[in-house]
């Protein structure tokens, strides 16, 4: 599936921008900064492909991208902005909300995990929002290469045993790394199984 060529489709701001719902969808989650953009890019094999989103004024966004025709991936704006203005936040949860709950084409939300920090009260409130909407969601760490292998067992074990008591928690984690490439063929798999 990854050989295939992805492709940038559009930028919704709104419900209302959705592409038409025609092929599965995947859509990758996470606090900013969580090195989302640097993951899509990785898998996608093009650089510059996502681009990080990590200034709170930025446009808050879905992006959709078509990776050949069998699966789109969608890249949601991130989350957990100490500071973002209250009107900032509603505008997020109405968007993001709004499409995880009535977008019956999407298969899979991949919530990508620091792990350097675990998991955050902010990952924890986007799981209730999954778990609400009743969309199987997956964890994934992000950016493994750096934190030293005994951390990152320690982290992996903490975090499933939380994504355990969890309803729409698919039961796996995978560590990753853009810069190693870490985890990138087998998340790639998990991916093209749900295409
Ligand atoms: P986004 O805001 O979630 O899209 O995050 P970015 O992909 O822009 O990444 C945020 C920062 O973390 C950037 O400086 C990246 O270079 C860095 N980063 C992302 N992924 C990795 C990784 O796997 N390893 C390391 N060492 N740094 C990473």
């Amino acid at each position: 599936l990854f050989a295939r060529e992805c492709t940038f489709m559009r930028g919704a701001v709104a419900l209302s921008g959705l592409p038409d719902a025609t092929q599965p969808e995947v859509a990758f989650a996470g606090r900013s900064n969580v090195g989302k953009s640097s993951l899509i890019n990785a898998l996608t094999g093009r650089k510059g492909l996502a681009r990080a989103s990590n200034t709170p004024g930025r446009t808050q966004e879905l992006n959709f991208f078509d990776l050949g025709g069998r699966l789109v991936l969608v890249d949601m704006p991130g989350y957990g902005f100490a500071s973002a203005p209250k009107g900032m936040v509603e505008k997020w949860t109405r968007l993001v909300n709004g499409f995880l709950k009535g977008r019956p084409v999407l298969r899979r939300a991949i919530v990508l995990v620091d792990a350097r920090h675990g998991l955050k009260d902010s990952d924890r409130d986007m799981m209730t929002m999954l778990d609400k909407a009743a969309v199987v969601y997956q964890l994934v760490l992000t950016k493994a290469d750096k934190i030293k292998p005994a951390e990152l067992d320690e982290v992996r074990d903490r975090t499933l045993a939380e994504i355990a008591k969890r309803v729409a928690a698919h039961p796996t984690l995978i560590a990753t790394s853009s810069e190693t490439g870490l985890g990138i063929a087998e998340l790639r798999a998990e991916l093209a199984s749900l295409a």
